[in-house]
This record gives C-alpha cells, sequence and structure tokens, in this order.
C-alpha cells in the first residue's frame, strides 16, 4: 500500500501549505498512522472508492466508476478511465465505446456481458477525457489490483496502451503488443485496442477480431 501511503501523505502536506505552512519538520505520519489496508470484499471497496479524494480526479468526477461484473469473472477487461457517459451513470463502458465492448463480448465471445467483469485504471474522470496522469494512476492502482486478488480472473484483456502500460509496467505500443500473451501474477494478461480507437480506427477491428478468437481458444 505504498502508493495510497504517499497519495495520504501528499494530501496532508497540500493541507498544510493551503493552510500557511511554508515548510514542516515533523514526519506527518508515526506510529499511530491509520490501517491502510483496503477492504477484502468488493462490496466494502467499493464503499471505500466511492467516498475517495485521494487524487484531484476526484474534485471534477460526477460518480465513481468502481467497475461491474461477475464477482467470479474468469474473463475481465480493464480500460483506460471512465468517459463523460460513464462519469453520469457511474458505470464502465456504457457509451459508444461500450456499445462495441458488449458486442466484441457477446458476438464474438460468445458470452454474456454479466458473465465478465469490467473495470478501469482510474474510477474518476480525467476533465476532458484526457490520459491520466502518472500519479492518477499509480494512485488508483491498488482499487484495481485488489479487485483483481478478489476476483481471480484467469484472463484480463487490458484496453488500450494505458491500460497494459500501468498493468504491466511496460511502455511499448499498443499496435506492437496487442494480441501477445503474458503471464503474471495468476492470469494471463492480453492487451488489445481500445474500443474508442477502434471506433476513430474502424480498419483496425480486423486485428482486434484476431485478439478475441486467441482470448475465446483460452477460456
Ligand atoms: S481516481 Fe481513484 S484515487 Fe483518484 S479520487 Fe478517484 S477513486 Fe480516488
Amino acid at each position: 500500500m505504498k502508493n495510497l501511503k504517499n497519495a495520504l501523505l501528499l494530501k496532508q502536506l497540500y493541507i498544510q501549505k493551503e493552510i500557511g505552512f511554508c515548510y514542516t519538520s515533523s514526519i506527518p505520519y508515526c506510529d499511530d498512522e491509520p490501517n491502510l489496508s483496503l477492504p477484502h470484499n468488493l462490496e466494502e471497496l467499493q464503499k471505500q472508492a466511492n467516498s475517495c479524494h485521494l487524487c484531484q480526479l476526484s474534485k471534477s468526477r460526477t460518480n465513481v466508476v468502481f467497475g461491474e461484473g461477475n464477482p467470479k469473472a474468469r474473463l475481465m477487461f480493464v480500460g483506460e478511465g471512465p468517459g463523460a457517459t460513464e462519469d453520469s451513470m457511474g458505470r464502465p463502458f456504457v457509451g459508444k465505446s461500450g456499445e462495441l465492448l458488449t458486442k466484441m463480448i457477446e458476438n464474438v465471445l460468445l458470452l454474456k456481458r454479466e458473465d465478465v467483469y469490467i473495470a478501469n485504471i482510474v474510477k474518476c474522470r480525467p476533465p476532458n477525457n484526457r490520459t491520466p496522469h502518472e500519479e492518477e494512476a499509480y494512485t488508483c492502482l491498488p482499487y484495481l489490483q485488489k479487485q483483481i486478488e478478489l476476483i481471480k480472473p484467469q484472463i484480463i484483456v487490458s484496453l488500450g496502451a494505458t491500460a497494459y502500460r500501468y498493468l504491466t509496467n511496460d511502455t511499448t505500443g499498443i499496435t506492437k503488443i496487442r494480441g501477445t500473451i503474458h503471464t503474471q501474477n495468476g492470469y494471463k494478461l492480453i492487451p488489445t485496442y481500445h474500443p474508442s480507437y477502434l471506433l476513430r480506427n474502424p480498419s483496425a477491428k480486423k486485428e482486434a477480431f484476431e485478439d478475441l478468437k486467441l482470448i475465446k481458444s483460452l477460456l
């Protein structure tokens, strides 16, 4: 929970700065620091995320988009972050790219959307749909890591470059890495294009279809 601890420490320093401190000589966290472990069930974890203000994305969000789906899913999809529709509804992938993702799940993988679990790297919408900043992604990541730990999927499909980068710490471009299989932390990770990229670049759908066929063969 180093990221969470650092985020809390940074928040406390910003508060001190706002009330007039120019420097501090004391260490804000000492022996009686709060318990920073995250809840060990999805409902409690969601409650905690719903009231999270650990990064600046909390200021502009309408809803926290925790994630949804089968809590015992074998297959999990991870995107970058909520867009406008997701932010207003509090659900992941419910806008135009969500419609495409649902079609991919139902028409190619022959699964129901409720059979899988869908989440994002950050749970609050970045303003103007910008890519999450590094500190935002790393601050939010413990929630996703806990979701993965609790759901225990066999396969995680990372959608787009950002999801792949923060799940693996690898910055290889998505066009190069898509459709490959990476075994880590007890699951197989398969990167593919983000549905919003496919909407902008329909010619890439052929490659995404190949990736989905690979995923289907592994299920
Ligand atoms: S994006 Fe994540 S870390 Fe930032 S406020 Fe939202 S839930 Fe908290």
